[in-house]
């Protein structure tokens, strides 16, 4: 949780915190409650950041008038800025091995993303990256909640207004239908779309998904199919009034499960399905440890990492 004001019964709470801890208690404590990530993931998230970083400037040059080519170029170097400063000696260790995630590939990669989907027409951007924190509702226990939300940017396409949720992904191929099936259901959309309906006033049907496959550029010779336009897809994902009172609903009741977690310091373990999706939990060498070693397993092997939903707009 970003904020419990126990006086006041009042919380604070981002998508991020609200879907961590529904994937896992344990994870949610370990990682938000007490600030552990492993170096590794720190610079994944780190990645994630700077593009974001990147991103936006590129948009913000070009609502001041800047022309296309100069844009991407200064939104390339304020990206590698925002990379450099958010890793520490031993995160730039491991991305210089892992060179998808390094600085040349950064760079390859914003500027093909911002080639093919930065033309100022099609997406005609109204504001970018907003932060905000809205009342959502009180819990069923009685607690004020408040959510907090970064909304990547807001644009006029197609005669309509939608978010844009840029997503950076990695595997084996670039964002397909299956992938971009899972935003039908995801709460993270969901709030954007209910975040931007609060800053506009206005009926908000659904949001935009921006993919990007995070993927070193192909050794020489390679057999590749994919030429760096389709490491970028993006897709649509529709929300009506009644899914969005069920998402409210929904977050609502999380932020009633994790008072309660922390009033009680009781946490339970997914142990299942949750520690191998994707790559796996990042947690899983703890977990994976007997008790008595897992307090050494992170003082070694982990860094404290703060979770800070506005973090990328800090600069
Ligand atoms: S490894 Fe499994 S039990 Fe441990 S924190 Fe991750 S999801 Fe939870």
């Amino acid at each position: 949780m970003l904020v419990v004001d126990f006086e006041n019964k009042r919380i604070e709470a981002d998508n991020h915190v609200v879907e961590t801890y529904r994937t896992c208690e344990e994870k949610y404590r370990l990682m938000l409650h007490n600030n552990w990530v492993p170096e590794g993931r720190a610079s994944e998230l780190a990645f994630g950041l700077a593009m974001h970083a990147g991103r936006a400037r590129f948009k913000q040059l070009i609502m001041g008038g800047t022309p296309i080519l100069d844009a991407i170029e200064q939104a390339v170097i304020h990206g590698l800025n925002v990379w450099d400063r958010e890793q520490n000696d031993a995160m730039k260790t491991i991305v210089m091995i892992d060179d998808k995630r390094g600085q040349m590939n950064f760079a390859r990669l914003l500027r093909g993303y911002l080639t093919k989907y930065g033309d100022p027409v099609e997406y005609k951007s109204l504001k970018v990256e907003i932060p905000g924190k809205r009342f959502l509702g009180t819990t069923p226990d009685g607690w004020e909640f408040n959510y907090v939300y970064t909304i990547d940017e807001v644009v006029e396409h197609k005669g309509k207004i939608w978010p844009v949720e840029f997503k950076t992904m990695s595997g084996w191929s670039p964002p397909d239908d299956k992938w971009f099936a899972k935003f039908n259901n995801m709460s993270s959309v969901t709030g954007y779309i209910w975040a931007t309906e609060q800053e506009l006033g206005t009926d908000i049907g659904g949001a935009i998904i921006h993919g990007m496959w995070v993927h070193a550029e192909p050794k020489a010779g390679s057999k590749s199919k994919y030429t760096l336009p389709d490491y970028f897809k993006m897709d649509y994902s529709y929300r009506d009034d009644d899914q969005i009172a069920e998402w409210k609903l929904n977050t609502l009741l999380t932020g009633d499960d994790i008072v309660r977690s922390i009033e009680k310091n009781r946490w339970k373990r997914a142990d299942g399905l949750a520690c191998s999706v994707y790559n796996g939990c990042p947690m899983k060498r703890v977990c994976q440890a007997s008790p008595a070693v897992r307090g050494k397993l992170l003082e070694m092997d982990y860094v404290q990492w703060e979770w800070n939903p506005w973090a990328r707009l800090e600069d």
